[in-house]
């Protein structure tokens, strides 16, 4: 009997328990072994998945088909049209290479957890394993039985939990035949763009987590806020593909800091928050299906009347705000595809505080330029920015650019490392821009060529209390 491992948001061969479980089925059967891709650019394009992450997917595709060859495995890759074309597909591959079992890892997005249920109704003898979170989600609830929506007493009981259980990384699979041949290149037709700029691999993922955890993790909390310096990991793009799993992230953490899980004080303990962080709003994401089909998670946030002015949010998009911290932000996500979370929380404050913008629409536009555009994260992100989601930030804090700037690029040199045009202006210049009448919105230029603020700070703090106290309950 044969099987076959279909990778999705696993894109690893070490850590994979799904990957495992195929050889081992075909193993026991005496039968082979196959793995499986499915490339659906037209519904990457419904999604919005980045030119730039598609083009990250593409080369570890390639990268997968090769560790899995000198496994003895063949990676299949299909090119469909779209999502719902997915049962016809997998039910003729099936039939085709007379697979008896099929593997795969969970995924925490409402259309793939339908399809598959589909899948496994219409009799496709699909198991699916969870290794998308170190905690499964389900795993992580609190005394009434009830998904935790606050994320202080989460972390605590992910963290009991954890500290109870062997956190082991599953390790590759053993050859199941003779190495095959180099593969063939992988190329999905749609468009991309190159991701050179980052290294890949899950020997690359894994030299930069231990690298982190040798030199870097111990000052995280103190670095991580400043965006001109190297203070945090980037392995976000590839925690999002799977290249990575939390549990090698966490186990690895224990490696060097056994008493990360139990002990506060552990020079580790902020940045495994952040793991854990990521493993709240995809354990929310299974809990409250809306998340993934963009409603407010809280309901409130229906009746905010948003401004949705198009040319502010161009302008936003463009980094032409005339606010040096957020348009140096937006400019290094539309050039590098990846923007610091410092400056993520800025720039999305600015957008839906500053200008009153849906939130869904900078969701979006991140989603469009993100290397490591993941739905749970950038949902979590932007309604914990705007104040509509859960255990978000209070409708009323309103973050000030100016403070922001001042605080965390003290010598602007993130700012001008993106805004050369501002490389003779003042910090002070910099960091405080001229503000300009309310009324002289899209102001002209200054002779260096950088934009006036397009709005003005403290009319536009008392507008958004105003406007996003729709959110106040009672
Ligand atoms: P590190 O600081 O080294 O953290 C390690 C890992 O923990 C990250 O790689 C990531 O997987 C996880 N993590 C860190 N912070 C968060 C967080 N706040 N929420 C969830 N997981 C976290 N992260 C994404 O991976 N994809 C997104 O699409 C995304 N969109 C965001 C949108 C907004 C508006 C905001 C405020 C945050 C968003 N984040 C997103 C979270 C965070 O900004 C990035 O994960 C982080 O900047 C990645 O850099 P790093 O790998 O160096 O992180």
């Amino acid at each position: 009997m044969n099987s076959v491992m279909w990778f999705r948001q696993d894109l690893r061969v070490a850590d994979n328990p799904a990957l495992v479980a195929a050889c081992e089925f075909a193993k026991q059967h005496q039968g082979n072994v196959r793995a499986l891709y499915i490339v659906t650019p037209s519904q990457w394009t419904q999604h919005d998945v980045a030119p730039i992450q598609i083009d990250f997917i593409e080369r570890h595709v390639n990268l997968l088909a090769q560790s899995l060859a000198a496994l003895g495995i063949a990676l299949d890759v299909l090119h469909l049209h779209s999502f719902t074309d997915t049962e016809a597909a997998l039910t003729d591959y099936i039939q085709q290479h007379h697979i008896d079992a099929v593997f795969a890892g969970s995924e925490p997005e409402i259309n793939e957890r339908r399809r598959d249920a589909l899948l496994i109704a219409q009799g496709v003898p699909l198991t699916l394993i969870d290794q998308d979170c170190l905690l499964a989600p389900g795993q992580v609830l609190n005394l009434s039985g009830d998904v935790y929506k606050v994320f202080t007493p989460f972390s605590k009981k992910w963290k009991s939990i954890a500290s109870q259980r062997a956190i082991v990384p599953v390790v590759a699979p053993a050859p199941v035949a003779a190495a095959l041949m180099q593969p063939e290149a992988i190329v999905f037709e749609c468009n991309k763009r190159s991701s050179e700029q980052w290294a890949a691999g899950e020997g690359a993922a894994k030299r930069i987590l231990d690298q982190f955890l040798a030199t870097q993790v111990a000052d995280y909390q103190t670095d991580r806020d400043f965006p001109a310096l190297e203070g945090t990991s980037r392995l976000s793009p590839f925690l999002a593909l799977g290249v990575i799993s939390s549990r090698q992230c966490v186990a690895a953490i224990l490696a060097r800091y056994p008493e990360a899980l139990v002990d506060d004080t552990c020079p580790a303990k902020t940045w495994l928050n952040e793991l854990i962080w990521r493993e709240f709003y995809r354990h929310l994401l299974v809990a409250f299906p809306k998340l993934s089909m963009a409603h407010n998670f809280n309901e409130l946030g229906d009746g905010i009347a948003w401004r949705n002015n198009l040319d502010e949010f161009q302008a936003w998009c463009e980094g032409k705000t005339g606010y040096p911290i957020v348009d140096a932000a937006m400019r290094q996500l539309n050039q590098t595809g990846w923007m610091h979370n410092r400056l993520r929380m800025v720039v999305a404050s600015f957008l839906t505080k500053h200008l009153l913008v849906d939130w869904r629409w900078g969701e979006r536009y991140f989603r469009q330029q993100l290397i490591d555009g993941d739905l749970a994260a950038n949902n979590g992100g932007w309604q914990w920015s705007a104040g509509t989601g859960c255990d978000a930030q209070p409708y009323f804090r309103v973050f000030n650019p100016m403070t922001q700037s001042s605080k965390f690029d003290p010598d602007a040199s993130f700012i001008k490392r993106y805004i050369p045009e501002l490389a003779t202006w003042s910090f002070k210049d910099i960091h405080e821009p001229k503000s300009v009448n309310v009324h002289d919105l899209f102001a002209q230029p200054d002779n260096q060529g950088y934009p006036k603020p397009i709005v003005e700070h403290k009319m536009a703090r008392l507008r958004a209390i105003e406007v996003l106290s729709a959110l106040k309950r009672g």
